[in-house]
């Protein structure tokens, strides 16, 4: 890889303080990810000098790289650390997978769309991020062979969570997930505890459909 333009340095530092530490989010591990993990590379050259705006940018499929923002806010949520197994569903770009993979032990992640999987697959590689590993599929059903996860990740809006989603958390693992119509969501954290599911919302969002076996019937 070409070392990167000096200007991507800065705004992605000004991307970190004006959108991420200016709302709230506060993890360590999670700012540092954030200021490392180079964003314009997981968009066309085109959408490079936009990569550190804050909002979501098209990737191409009609599919979305999220808001810088929303991806913090998530991480934060999943209370992750260097230990954690990280389940992704709906890779999309790579980059969300990305900044897990700066603090967790090791990255799954799923994407039902071939051109996105493919490309993000091959970024990896080029970025050296050896713990993420791709599937290409249907996410909604998670991933059995490999569970239980410390955490879970839904990238796409789903009209309930999945219950085999759940099933494939550990004890007091964390599930994200924006949950609602197909319009707009809210962000659901459920944590698995002893003796059943604690549930919370933190906020509103608006993300593409979770298409699948337990998300939304296909287009
Ligand atoms: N995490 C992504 C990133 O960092 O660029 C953004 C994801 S985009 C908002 C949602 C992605 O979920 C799309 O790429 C879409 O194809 C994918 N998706 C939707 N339903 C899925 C499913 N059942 N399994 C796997 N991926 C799915």
């Amino acid at each position: 890889m070409e070392p990167e333009a000096p200007k991507y340095a800065r705004l992605r530092e000004e991307m970190v303080r004006r959108q991420i530490e200016a709302r709230g989010v506060t993890d360590p591990a999670v700012l540092e990810a954030m200021r490392r993990v180079p964003r314009h590379l997981f968009v066309s050259e085109a959408l490079r000098d936009q990569a550190y705006g804050d909002y979501p940018l098209p990737i191409g499929e009609q599919q979305t790289i999220s808001q810088p923002y929303i991806v913090a806010e998530m991480t934060q949520a999943l209370a992750l650390d260097k230990d954690s197994r990280v389940l992704e569903i709906g890779t999309g770009s790579g980059y969300q997978a990305a900044i897990l993979a700066q603090i967790a032990y090791r990255v799954f992640t799923i994407e039902r769309i071939r051109s996105l999987y493919l490309r993000a697959r091959r970024l990896f590689d080029e970025l050296k991020l050896f713990n993420i590993v791709t599937r290409y599929g249907d996410g909604s059903k998670g991933w059995e062979e490999e569970s239980p996860f410390d955490a879970i990740l839904l990238t796409a809006g789903a009209p309930r969570v999945p219950e085999v989603l759940l099933k494939q958390l550990k004890p007091g693992g964390r599930l994200v997930a924006p949950v609602g119509n197909e319009h707009t969501q809210e962000l659901v954290r459920i944590v698995r505890e002893k003796t059943g599911f604690r549930e919370a919302r933190l906020g509103g969002c608006r993300f593409v459909k979770l298409v699948g076996e337990h998300g939304w019937k296909e287009p």
